[in-house]
């Protein structure tokens, strides 16, 4: 589904992303891994192409992303991310967050809109929060509603950017218990998480970035039970 090849990406004359490849089918759920600044951000902008890649190539269902002639905002409709911060809007409720780009880019009804967000609020349980304010939900429940978001525009794949990172430790289950849900109904997931427990259990495969490159890369039982190079081992060391 997803083919990247060679990317490179700098700022200002550091190198962020040094030459990474790697083919994501339908179905895998892919968790990334990696200490601080060891470039997982980017590279999942590059991949929706929030940030513009220096070179190598992306392609989405055989469209190179990369290609200045290629329909970004088509392509960006296929891939749903999830931040950190859940970056919902404020000033709207909650059945409004779920169903304003279904309308606007979808050119959706709003019955049909409102449907599938009642149905997908439904599916995470939080269909009794459809009429709130963001401001009046906790943590854990913001990032469903964001997830659910993702979702309302039905992405080939999901991309989450530490979406448990910001949350009370309390609430991190609901999150990760929502996330497994999908996966397990076969969603492509790509997943930058600090979160071993999940990578172990429900990722097809890990990848482990380190200064810019996939330093590691296995099924998670081998990634984290066998790590070969001693930047994996050393790291983790640290987080487990
Ligand atoms: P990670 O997500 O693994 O922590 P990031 O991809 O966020 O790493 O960042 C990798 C490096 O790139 C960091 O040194 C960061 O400061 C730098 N960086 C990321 N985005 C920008 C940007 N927009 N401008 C300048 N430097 C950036
Ligand atoms: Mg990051």
């Amino acid at each position: 589904m997803i083919s990247v090849k060679d990317l490179h990406k700098s700022f200002g004359g550091v190198t962020v992303l040094d030459g990474i490849s790697t083919d994501i089918e339908k179905g895998d759920v892919v968790c990334i891994i990696g200490p601080s600044g060891s470039g997982k951000s980017t590279f999942l902008r590059c991949l929706n192409r929030l940030e513009t890649p220096d070179s190598g190539k992306i392609l989405l269902d055989g469209v190179d992303l990369t290609d200045p002639a290629a329909d970004l905002n088509r392509q960006r409709m296929k891939m749903g991310m999830v931040f950190q911060q859940f970056n919902l809007f404020p000033h709207m409720t909650v059945l409004k967050n779920l169903t304003l780009a279904p309308m606007l880019l979808r050119k959706e009804s709003q019955q049909t809109a409102e449907a599938r967000a009642m149905a997908l609020l439904e599916r995470v349980g939080l269909a009794d929060r459809a009429g709130e304010y963001p401001s009046r939900l906790s943590g854990g429940q913001k990032q469903r509603i964001a997830i659910v978001r993702a979702l309302c525009m039905e992405p080939e794949v999901l991309l989450f950017d530490e979406p448990t990172s910001a949350l009370d430790p309390e609430m991190v289950g609901e999150v990760l218990d929502v996330m497994k849900e999908l996966a397990q109904s076969g969603m492509t997931m790509v997943v930058v998480t600090h979160e071993m427990g999940f990578a172990r259990e429900v990722a097809s495969r890990v990848l482990f970035m380190d200064q810019g490159i996939i330093m590691e890369e296995n099924k998670p039982q081998a990634l984290f039970d066998n790590p070969q190079s001693p930047r994996l081992q050393s790291f983790l060391s640290k987080v487990l």
